[in-house]
């Protein structure tokens, strides 16, 4: 059977589909995205395809893989860069990565959260720069999370995996908002809310829902401007879910006090992208999962979930939809 494969992944993942011995793997042997018109080449006659979050499954690369296609493997969690109806009716199976990810996820939100709100990259900058002139009372301060208010848009696996590392520094309410509430929040004192409610009394937003067509543009001028002046607002879950130019309105204007971004639209963000003239917008390069051991799971798990497509046998993780 013939696999295509659209970028270098962690060895520990290759290895898994060169031992097996049930597939031909053609792979675009690139750190860079595969370009179009070579990934509907790649697809051509493919019974499974491993791909990343980066690239776009849809009708026309469906239809280039043809009536072969048995599995689409993605080394993701996430799964909106991908036709789910599309793939639906072809019966093509969908193998994807939870679990694995969670807790370098949290970790890196955390990370993120503390970067932002007690301004490092600023204070990393003067440091090299000699705007440290000696030691200020009124410089450079920001925002703690003891006795603060948490709010988590989305808490599914990585937004409980945030807020019970989040839990320990002090936090007085976590409040959490998603489509329905959740028995395992009471590990972490959760109170479901709704939205308003969340975004209104939380001194720290932090979003880690899936991107769907309800979530998309959620984090609008709206819901920005219902934010205390001094919140700090970290989204690790996918650009999409922010209207950035009403984000870099709320910035600019004060309406929040700071924003720390994994994700964003697009990806790379443009480096003349106005958010990045903002001191107090932190920009990382979507890098949540990006622990050396997180990646060759994410690999290992993405091959075995693809060869198990390909033999029509139980995938450890695959996506019912
Ligand atoms: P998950 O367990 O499925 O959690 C997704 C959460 O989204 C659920 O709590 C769900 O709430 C919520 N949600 C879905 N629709 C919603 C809506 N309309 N309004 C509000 N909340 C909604 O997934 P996960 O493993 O935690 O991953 C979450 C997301 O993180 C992924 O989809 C991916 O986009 C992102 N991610 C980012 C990185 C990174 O590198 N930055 C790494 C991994 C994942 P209900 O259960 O109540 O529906």
């Amino acid at each position: 059977m013939k696999v295509f494969i659209t970028r270098r992944i962690p060895q520990e993942g290759m290895k898994i589909l060169s031992q097996a011995g049930v597939c031909k793997v053609s792979l675009w042997d690139s750190d860079e995205p595969v370009p179009r018109a070579e990934l509907l080449k790649g697809v051509e006659g493919a019974h499974g395809l491993l791909c990343l979050l980066s690239d776009k499954i849809d009708t026309e690369v469906l239809d280039a893989a043809g009536p072969n296609l048995k599995v689409i493997s993605t080394l993701s969690v996430g799964f909106d860069h991908m036709a789910m109806d599309e793939i639906k009716k072809r019966g093509v199976r969908v193998g994807y990565t939870p679990d694995v990810l969670t807790d370098a996820t949290a970790e890196l939100t955390v990370a993120l959260l503390l970067a932002t709100a007690r301004r490092l990259p600023e204070g990393v900058v003067e440091v090299k720069n000699g705007g440290w002139s000696t030691w200020k009372p009124l410089w450079l301060c920001g925002y703690g999370l003891s006795g603060s208010t948490v709010g988590v848009i989305g808490l599914g696996r990585i937004g409980m995996a945030i807020a019970r590392r989040l839990k320990p520094f002090g936090v007085k309410r976590l409040l959490y908002f998603g489509r329905t509430a959740k028995s395992y929040a009471a590990e972490v004192e959760g109170e479901y809310v709704p939205l308003d409610t969340l975004v209104s009394e939380s001194d720290f937003v932090v979003v880690s829902c899936a991107l769907t067509p309800e979530t998309q543009g959620l984090c609008n001028k709206d819901f920005f401007s219902k934010m205390k002046n001094t919140a700090v607002f970290i989204n690790t879950s996918r650009g999409a879910v922010v209207n950035q130019e009403d984000l870099y309105q709320a910035l600019s204007s004060g309406q929040i006090a700071c924003a720390g971004l994994d994700v964003t639209t697009p990806e790379p963000l443009p480096t003349d992208h106005p958010l990045l003239t903002l001191k107090n917008c932190v920009v990382l390069p979507h890098i949540g999962s990006a622990t050396y051991s997180t990646r060759g799971i994410m690999a290992e798990l993405s091959a075995n979930n693809l060869l198990a497509g390909l033999q029509g046998t139980d995938m450890p993780s695959e996506l019912k939809f």
